[in-house]
């Protein structure tokens, strides 16, 4: 959308403030001018009354003594008054007599019936007075015209000086505002407003905007310093999770060793390892022997622990952070041996063999279990499938043979 033409705000206050003085103004015109009026009005009758008490009396004299010129200088002296604007005196003789602007001359006016001196009654002429429009008109353009440029002046001087306080203390004030708000940034939210202000104003509503703009700031910077505190600690939170989840995924819950899903993962690492430093490793497929049956005779949860027991005991057994146990099926483990020959394999397996027997006639004395175990050692470039397959059928061949016992490959015709 288009925005709308800038007009700076001084401009339009001071606009509106001419508007309305020019209004004012004509007001007050009108009203002086109708003062003027009245005033003018009331000066002809003053005017008027004057010549009837001072005038009318000397013309009454001159007519009676016939003196013409006389006369003639009291009507000139007449219409002479700025308020008369035609005069004319008209003898019972005939004689007529006039003075001032002959235009007014058939214009109605004011008469004077003119005594013969000293007497009441008859009339020896008719004094007939025209009011001069031309004062009135005069005298308000003099008054009005007057009072308007007083006011237009004053209109003008008031303006200028509202503008330049108006760009004082408010435009500049409002500009500066607005460009400290185009340009905040995050990074800026600590940076204060400060607004340069002429000297000799107190606290007032600018202040009040530069003190909002502060709790403004203040309240964004302390948010987005939560939100990053918000952020780090769900992060270490997940990150947490994720580990935990890793390593829940790695383990067989039941017994606490790793599952075959790792197992997988880590075995081709171990051999390719194994490989490249030419070292050797062995690994020892066990399973417990008759395990149904002991499911059978002391139920489930008794086998679960045999399990949970086989499993600690081989962990103790084991080198701790080089060995490692794997939950190979429901109660086979498969366990790796690094850096172990076949013949370290096998007394380890017997080792185990032993250690498991004993560790549950201690903690499940009414059971005797046994476990078989089939070890073997990695050949050059063997996989992991074909090394556990020759483990298993080791394990095969020592449950053939009557279980309880430790089975080792054959290197030539005779075990390792
Ligand atoms: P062998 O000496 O020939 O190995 O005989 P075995 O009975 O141990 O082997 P078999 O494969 O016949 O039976 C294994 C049993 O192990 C069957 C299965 O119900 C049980 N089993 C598998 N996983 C679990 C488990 O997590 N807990 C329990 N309690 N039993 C399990
Ligand atoms: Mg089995
Ligand atoms: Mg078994």
């Amino acid at each position: 959308m288009k925005k709308p033409l800038f007009r700076p705000i001084a401009t339009t206050l001071i606009c509106s403030v001419f508007l309305w003085a020019t209004l004012c103004a004509l007001v007050i015109g009108v009203i002086q001018a109708a003062y003027t009026y009245v005033h003018v009005q009331d000066e002809f009758e003053t005017a008027v009354r004057e010549i009837g008490q001072t005038n009318v009396p000397l013309l009454s004299v001159n007519i009676w003594d016939i003196e013409p010129e006389a006369i003639r200088r009291q009507i000139e002296v007449v219409a002479a008054r700025q308020e008369i604007g035609f005069v004319r005196l008209t003898v019972t003789s005939g004689q007529v007599f006039v003075a001032g602007n002959n235009d007014l001359a058939s214009r109605p006016g004011r008469q004077f019936e003119i005594p013969p001196p000293g007497r009441a009654g008859g009339a020896i002429g008719r004094l007939e007075i025209v009011e001069n429009p031309h004062a009135f008109l005069s005298a308000v353009l003099h008054t009005v015209g007057l009072a308007l440029l007083g006011y237009g002046v004053l209109t003008a001087l008031i303006c200028i000086l509202i503008t330049y306080l108006l760009k004082r203390e408010l435009e500049r004030p409002l500009r500066q505002l607005a460009r400290f708000a185009t340009e905040l940034t995050p990074d800026r939210l600590t940076v204060p407003l400060e607004l340069e202000r002429g000297p000799g104003h107190g606290r007032d509503e600018i202040d009040l905007v530069v003190e909002g703009f502060s709790v403004l700031q203040t309240g964004i910077n302390n948010h987005i310093t939560n939100l990053d505190e918000q952020v780090t600690q769900r992060t270490a939170e997940l990150e947490s999770a994720l580990a935990s989840i890793r390593r829940l995924s790695t383990l067989d819950p039941l017994t606490g060793c790793f599952n075959r899903r790792y197992f997988n993962e880590r075995i081709q690492e171990e051999l390719e390892r194994a490989e490249r430093y030419r070292r050797t490793l062995s690994v020892i497929f066990c399973d417990i022997d008759h395990f149904k049956q002991i499911n059978d005779n002391f139920g489930h949860l008794a086998g679960d622990r045999v399990l949970q027991e086989a499993a600690e005991c081989f962990r103790r057994e084991l080198r701790a952070h080089i060995d490692w146990v794997t939950r190979y099926g429901g109660e086979e483990f498969v366990v790796v041996l690094p850096e172990t020959s076949l013949g370290a394999a096998v007394a380890t397996a017997e080792r185990l063999r032993l250690a498991l027997t004993d560790c549950l006639a201690t903690t499940l004395p009414d059971m005797t279990v046994t476990a078989s175990f089939g070890v073997t050692q990695q050949q050059p470039g063997e996989t992991p499938q074909s090394l556990l397959q020759r483990a298993d059928s080791l394990l095969y061949e020592a449950k053939a043979g009557g279980r309880n016992r430790t089975l080792p490959e054959l290197r030539g015709d005779r075990p390792v």
